[in-house]
């Protein structure tokens, strides 16, 4: 076979789908968020304003959360120096998982190198040593819960999005006796819905299924703590396993999960995920404990987010730009072609010093391609207004369709 030809196939049918993924290499600037360097092409960097970022309450550049960095960093160097198992887990390790469980009202907690690491690894590990275990899951979940539910090798059934009849349906169908696990997520990242956490608990429970909750897009960001969607509707005992990144809204690295000591330990002592790679280095989890304590503690940052978020979406409508339905501070704006929504994104960049990523199949269905603005703390009234103009802008310039402006 002449590999390089298929690869080159491959990659120019992407582009001529106008899918190919071309990514801006930015620099960020401490104290200057939203704001960040872009370097293109040996061109001299240009100052852009992100609207994309999933650093959803700049925590990565908050001073707290840098000086904890920094500290472990001086008095315990780069790396962790081992897997969990082997020399590798460290006092932060340790302090960090108290502290998420604490969070989420659990027993006990694991972090993972990522929430990616977290949900594969997790799933994975249910599925394969639950004896006939059955995987139930949300036809929207994300990439990497579908990686885990795939790898276990356990029977899957996928319950239409957000469609708890449907699957009262397919665990009616099944065998009481097999052991189950229901996985879906409480904040869906591309359309910005919420799902019924504690119906989807109440049904799974009556047929006797664990319930698992990714809460990537949720933790820091909702509940009187931040502990997510199942904490501010009050079913944080429904979930059994709690999954979260410390990467968005805590603005650092790594994933977890939250749940019952014996639970927590199964997938301590069988996640392969877990178990066989490289534990986070001291600082990041110094960092991310800094970030948790202070998130949790500071209500008045989600208050903030969710006012942008409902100023943006308001402005938006107001001029006719086309933004689609979201419950959270999830603000998809529609395109519906890919080669468009690339062309948006680049014109907002080129003319406008405004910097959104087009989010294409795979990622959305086709036909459902969309610029994805995520409003933080950060973005002042000014920024939101050159947006909102900018947008217009390039709406016109492509001549994308426009909704009656609504007042
Ligand atoms: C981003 C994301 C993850 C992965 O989390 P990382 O910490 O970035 O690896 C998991 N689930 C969902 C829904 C996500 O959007």
């Amino acid at each position: 076979m002449d590999y390089e030809a298929f690869f080159s196939g491959h990659l120019d049918r992407l582009r001529a789908e106008g899918r190919y993924r071309t990514f801006a290499e930015l620099e960020r600037i401490v104290g200057a968020f939203p704001r960040a360097r872009l370097h293109r092409d040996g061109r001299p960097p240009r100052d852009v304003t992100v609207w994309c970022s999933n650093d959803y309450l700049a925590m990565g550049q908050h001073p707290a959360v840098v000086e904890a960095m920094r500290g472990a960093i001086e008095a315990q160097g780069s790396g962790a120096g081992g897997t969990r198992n082997i020399s590798g887990t460290n006092r932060l390790h340790a302090e960090l998982e108290r502290e998420l469980a604490a969070l989420h009202g659990k027993d006990a907690a694991l972090v993972f190198t990522s929430g990616y690491v977290a949900n594969e690894t997790t799933l994975q590990t249910l599925g394969a040593m639950l004896p006939g275990c059955e995987l139930y899951s949300d036809a929207s979940n994300h990439a990497s819960m579908i990686a885990g539910i795939r790898h276990s090798g356990a029977a899957r059934r996928i319950f239409r999005h957000n469609d708890v009849d449907h699957l009262e349906e397919l665990l009616a169908g099944a065998d009481p006796a097999t052991p189950k696990v229901v996985a879906f997520e409480s904040v869906y990242s591309m359309d910005g819905d919420v799902s019924p956490i504690g119906e989807i608990c109440d049904v799974a429970h009556r047929h006797g299924a664990l319930t698992y909750l990714d809460e990537v897009h949720a933790v820091g960001m909702y509940g009187r703590r931040g502990a997510g969607v199942a904490e501010r509707d009050g079913v944080l005992d429904k979930v059994d396993i709690v999954q979260g990144t410390l990467a968005k809204a805590f603005g650092v690295i790594g994933g977890y999960i939250a749940a019952s000591a014996a639970t927590v330990d199964f997938v301590r002592s069988c996640g392969a995920g877990f178990i066989f790679t490289t534990s986070l280095p001291p600082a990041i989890a110094a960092a991310a404990l800094a970030s948790v304590r202070h998130v949790s503690s500071h209500p008045e940052l989600r208050v903030r987010h969710q006012e942008r978020a409902l100023r943006l979406k308001r402005e938006l409508a107001r001029v006719g730009l086309p933004v689609m339905p979201s419950a959270t501070h999830i603000v998809p704006l529609f395109v519906g072609d890919a080669t468009l929504c690339k062309q948006a994104s680049d014109l907002l960049l080129d003319r406008h010093e405004i910097y959104v990523q087009p989010i294409n199949y795979p990622t959305v269905p086709r036909g459902s391609e969309r610029l994805r603005l995520t409003p933080t703390p950060e973005h002042g009234d000014r920024d939101m207004d050159r947006l909102v103009a900018a947008l217009q802008d390039v709406w016109q310039t492509l001549g994308l369709g426009l909704r009656q402006a609504a007042e």
